[in-house]
């Protein structure tokens, strides 16, 4: 079964004359354990849409179902609760607390949500080390590099074992090394360990490293590519 599955979905921002339509009528499944890129220029709706399907925002019309079960028939609460046992997220700017050192800033999500901290700290600490952080455990992000406290961002994403991880723009505040780096780091998350990833992008060279990339264009979903990448490359 899919983990993501999108039905005519479809989002008017305002009313009227001013109504903007931001998405219009997009069908989109992703399935378990695909890496997909939704691209596309500034405005033609990439994070509205990644708003509905992380249940951040609510559609015009139209379903999105997140494995198994239609979001647009749940209340607040609810799509809280999924959103929280179900979706990890990676923002452009990071998002971590100064304050905090790279493994509680991993952990604190989990602890939030009521684990026990040492079985937090023991999984954060291990998806820091997957995503190559072993030894930056006890550095806050003003002394990590922005590649660093990325890899940070990931590993508290998928910490708590999501079913679907959901990235917005995760290499667009990165040099373009550094985010060759990101990328190549969300790849290997999907083939090696699995996970299903919903990345979003302008950026092609970016995009490539998906299974598969979604073109997105005034809303509307006007291209796919599937993308052949040999085992272990990149
Ligand atoms: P992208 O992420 O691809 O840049 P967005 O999803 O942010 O695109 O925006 C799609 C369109 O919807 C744009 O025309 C944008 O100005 C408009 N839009 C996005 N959010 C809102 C909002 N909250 N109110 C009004 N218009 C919005
Ligand atoms: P992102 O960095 O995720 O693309 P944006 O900068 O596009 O986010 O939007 C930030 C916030 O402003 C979002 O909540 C979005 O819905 C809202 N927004 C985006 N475009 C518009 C717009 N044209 N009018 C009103 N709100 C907007």
């Amino acid at each position: 079964n899919p983990i993501v599955s999108t039905q005519a979905l479809t989002k008017v921002y305002g009313q009227g004359a001013a109504a903007v339509r931001a998405l219009d009528g997009v069908n989109l499944t992703i399935q378990p354990g695909e890496f997909v890129a939704v691209m596309g220029p500034s405005g033609c709706g990439k994070s509205t849409l990644l708003h509905l399907i992380g249940g951040l925002d609510r559609p015009t019309s139209g379903t999105v179902w997140l494995d198994g079960q239609d979001l647009t028939q749940l209340n607040d609460d609810q799509v809280t609760s999924i959103r929280r046992k179900k979706m990890g997220f990676i923002f452009q700017f990071f998002n971590l607390i100064p304050v905090l050192n790279a493994l509680e800033n991993a952990a604190l999500p989990m602890i939030l949500d009521g684990m026990r901290p040492a079985e937090a700290r023991k999984r954060a600490q291990e998806w820091l080390e997957r995503v190559g952080l072993g030894h930056r455990l006890t550095h806050r992000p003003s002394e990590l590099s922005g590649g660093e406290q990325q890899r940070v961002a990931i590993a508290r994403a998928l910490a708590s074992d999501p079913a679907l991880i959901l990235a917005d723009e995760p290499t667009g505040n990165l040099d373009s090394r550094a985010s060759e780096e990101i990328a190549g780091l969300l790849r290997q998350i999907s083939s090696t360990w699995e996970r299903t990833i919903l990345m979003v992008t302008h950026d092609a060279r970016i995009a490539a490293y998906a299974d598969r990339i979604v073109f997105l264009k005034d809303g509307k979903v006007v291209d796919e590519t599937i993308l052949e990448h040999r085992n272990g490359e990149q």
